[in-house]
């Protein structure tokens, strides 16, 4: 079974316990406002272009087999309807300035390059963390993979913005040692409007999985997002859900950063980025003070 991937980064220690190699699978059904993988969320490759690499001798343009290309006074611009990825411009420029954002492999072949790793995941409790993306969007080409690496005695974790059918659960959960979840708010109207879709399908989601495998292999990821989730009262909706649902495990906190700018300009959708604000240290110190008052044990990735 194949699949679209668009990176492997060895050696993190971010993504789950131990060392751990991070497969990232294409493809998102989330728009959310402050993505910090906005390369991730077509289904398809795609190329990326820096524009500060650019010589503008339109060599890219020649090689185009669709004319897809365009040499402006402002740099290179590409015609996204025309474009297949077929990747002769990433191949004619000789300044390194484009790039082939996705390529398909097989479930085979990625399992046996992270088995690679394998001692250090032993000797560290670690594994394999499949992301995105959302790792479901590729149902197929992501069963295979958990099977390839549970085959090898790989531990599996998958990170999930957790908006997929409930009826995956069922295949899922066999083959996935760990659940890194996303919980990003609990108004509905709040969610869809940052990201697109409603929480109900996920929230619904969260609470089966956790029936199913209990607070050791499920964590709920909050992203802290300035004027979308960090206010006392969208903080306390979420300890309230996690505790009407008898969670008791690890609360993972991520902080908004603003380093995803480059990432939408390099693949043409620069318009996209929205600058969310700033987050205080103070704002996340008491944040965490709040979960930890409520007795969740707290691991902030700031
Ligand atoms: S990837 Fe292929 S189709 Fe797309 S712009 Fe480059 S050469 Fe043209
Ligand atoms: S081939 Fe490379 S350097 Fe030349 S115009 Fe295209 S992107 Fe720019």
């Amino acid at each position: 079974m194949n699949g679209i991937i668009f990176d492997i980064q060895h050696y993190s220690v971010y993504d789950g316990p131990g060392i751990r190699t991070c497969v990232f699978l294409k493809g998102c059904p989330l728009r959310c406002a402050w993505c910090h993988n906005p390369e991730s969320q077509k289904p398809k490759a795609e190329i990326s272009y820096f524009k500060d690499r650019c010589a503008g001798c339109g060599r890219c343009v020649d090689a185009c087999p669709n004319e897809a290309i365009t040499l402006t006074k402002k740099g290179v611009v590409r015609d996204n309807e025309k474009c297949t990825a077929c990747a002769e411009c990433v191949t004619a420029c000789e300044n390194g300035a484009m790039e082939k954002i996705g390529k398909e492999v097989g479930a085979e072949e990625i399992a046996e390059i992270v088995a690679g790793d394998k001692l250090f995941y032993d000797n560290s409790g670690g594994g394999v963390t499949i992301s995105g993306g959302e790792p479901t969007m590729q149902a197929g080409f992501l069963f295979s993979l958990l099977q390839s690496l549970k085959n090898r005695g790989i531990h599996t974790a998958i990170e999930t913005c957790g908006f997929f059918k409930e009826a995956l659960i069922r295949e899922i959960i066999d083959l996935t040692d760990l659940f890194l979840f996303d919980i990003k708010h609990m108004n509905q109207q709040v969610h869809k409007k940052f990201t697109g879709v409603s929480n109900q399908k996920i929230l619904s989601n969260f609470e089966k999985i956790l029936a199913r495998a209990g607070s050791e292999r499920i964590i709920p990821r909050i992203p802290l997002i300035p004027g979308f989730n960090t206010d006392p009262d969208s903080i306390d909706e979420i300890i309230m859900f996690l505790q009407q649902i008898l969670y008791h495990g690890p609360v993972h906190l991520m902080p908004y950063n603003k380093m995803a700018k480059t990432k939408y300009e390099k693949i043409g959708r620069g318009h996209l980025y929205q600058d969310m604000g700033e987050l205080s240290d103070e704002r996340i110190d008491a944040i965490i003070k709040e979960m930890e008052g409520h007795s969740f044990h707290v691991v902030c990735n700031r």
